[in-house]
């Protein structure tokens, strides 16, 4: 059956339309080699009816669907679980910017567009785009809406999910809901785009795209600092806040250890400060008006200083100086996420939770294992921190026992909070297990129902997010 349908979907999408074998490698793996995968093919549609097409093959094969963007996700979404015939439909095909309107204050492009690319055509009509993170040169715009990415820009603009007006939707059976609307407002019943916005690839393959543009702020200046009491850093983001006001565009906080880490692995990049601290920061305030940004920065300069939030502290004044002030930031998760054995969180608490969060984090840990490290890193303005552990020891059942009892605690922690433990890299394959202690029975009855409705027969992204009815064991 599935040789049939393979061959049926080479006929449909031509010899450029498609990988097989060792030239899939790439699309078979997850960023730093965490998930591995298989597929029968890796489908490269050019347009929405040749996704269309290739979702209607595979629905009358049975034949699972992973859809995938530029592959820089995190939680293992975009790879397939590799336990039933299943193939990856890559959007990079479907890379056009289709539209550029600064009336609208709206952009339109293909899900297989990337963000640098929008970025750029935001600018040359003197509008900014607001999805911005460390991956922006590779994700793609229907990854980023598909996981709802947050990234550095949320505090001013939202998530992914504040950015989408419109959307066009390849469904489950292969039929296309033209959703690709600009418009602002529109009550006329349920928003059904806001199920695919962070629908992590379970209820369709985004084609297209509509996102909001926003006026240019060209004058972006940050402040890096050096936290002299983690305890009181609260004080330090309401300080940025009130003198800032909606200038504050992100509040970034970054481990000593790995702002030095990064300063070695890259050694383009320039030291900021020569005061070493355990927690530094990294403040930015955008706007229009260059003398008010620099007034306020020296404002916030003064009065953290003064008030023993920071030790020490710079605030960029030139170009080059900002870009490496970010160009380091950036650096922050590559050497921390993946470096051995490490248990991860993508948390997120209410703001004024963060440091207590953090504290307790820490404390449980210590109280497991006190040699195990402890890293934390993130958007404190936006309540995030991406939270690593590496436990100490050989592998084995009392290792795993711990790691296991780590997570658990933290976990429970984070709920305790208020909080979630997928911020904003989405549940994908690794958080499926772990999420369900956080739904409520209702919650969880009203997504599978959501999946079911959408996809009856359970081809689409299988294994990942939250069970489909159908399907046996969690995922
Ligand atoms: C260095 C680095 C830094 C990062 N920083 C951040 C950060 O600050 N904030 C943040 O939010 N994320 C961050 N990420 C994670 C990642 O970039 C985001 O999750 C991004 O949104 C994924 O986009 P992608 O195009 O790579 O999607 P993929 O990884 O290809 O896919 C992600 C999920 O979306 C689904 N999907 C992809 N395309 C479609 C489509 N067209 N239709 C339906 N479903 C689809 C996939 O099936 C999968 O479930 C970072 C990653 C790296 C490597």
């Amino acid at each position: 059956m599935s040789t049939a349908a393979i061959a049926e979907l080479k006929r449909e999408l031509g010899p450029s339309g498609f990988l097989v074998g060792g030239d899939m490698a790439p699309h078979l793996v997850s960023p730093f080699g965490v998930h591995r995968g298989k597929a029968l093919l890796v489908a490269r549609p050019g347009s929405t009816e040749q996704v269309a097409q290739t979702v209607r093959i595979c629905a009358e094969h049975g034949i699972a669907i992973v859809p995938q963007g530029g592959n820089t996700g995190l939680c293992g979404g975009a790879i397939p679980k590799g336990d039933r015939p299943c193939i990856i439909v890559s959007l990079a095909r479907m890379n056009r910017i289709l539209s550029v309107d600064p009336e609208c204050y709206a952009i339109t492009a293909e899900a297989g567009a990337i963000l640098q690319s929008l970025h750029d055509a935001a600018e040359q009509v003197d509008r900014s785009f607001a999805m911005n993170w460390g991956a922006r040169g590779s994700a793609m715009v229907g990854g980023a809406i598909s996981t709802n990415g947050g990234g550095i820009n949320v505090l001013k603009f939202g998530p992914a999910r504040d950015q989408v007006l419109g959307l066009e939707v390849v469904l489950p059976d292969g039929r296309v809901w033209d959703g690709l609307r600009v418009l602002r407002k529109d009550t006329a019943g349920f928003d059904l785009k806001h199920l695919f916005i962070g629908g992590e690839g379970t209820l369709g393959v985004i084609t297209k795209a509509v996102l909001k543009l926003h006026p240019r702020q060209p004058v972006n200046q940050s402040m890096f600092g050096a936290v002299a009491d983690i305890g009181r850093l609260m004080e330090l983001f309401v300080l940025a806040r009130d003198i800032g006001a909606d200038a504050l565009s992100a509040f970034e906080l970054m481990p000593g250890r790995n702002v030095r880490r990064a300063l070695e692995v890259v050694p383009s990049l320039a030291r900021p400060l020569e005061t070493d601290a355990e927690w530094c920061v990294l403040i930015r305030l955008s706007g229009r008006d260059a003398e008010q940004i620099e007034e306020m920065l020296a404002q916030l300069y003064q009065a953290a200083l003064e008030g023993g939030l920071l030790s020490d502290a710079v605030v960029s004044q030139s170009l080059t100086q900002e870009e490496n002030l970010w160009h380091l930031r950036d650096e922050i998760p590559g050497p921390m996420l993946y470096e051995g054995m490490t248990l991860k969180w993508d948390a997120s608490v209410p703001i004024d939770r963060i440091i207590p969060f953090l504290q307790q984090a820490q404390a449980i840990v210590a109280d497991l294992q006190p040699e195990a490290r402890f890293d934390a890193f993130g958007h404190v303005g936006d309540g995030n921190l991406h939270v690593s552990v590496w436990p100490q020891g050989e592998t084995g059942p009392a290792f795993e026992a711990l790691c296991a009892e780590i997570y658990r605690r933290v976990d429970a922690l984070i709920w305790s909070l208020d909080g979630s433990i997928c911020a904003e890299h989405g549940i994908g394959l690794v958080n499926v297990a772990r999420v369900l202690g956080q739904k409520s029975a209702i919650e969880l009855e009203m997504m599978r129902k959501v999946r079911a409705l959408f996809d009856p027969q359970g081809i689409m992204n299988p294994g990942k997010m939250i069970a489909h009815p159908g399907a046996s064991g969690p995922g």
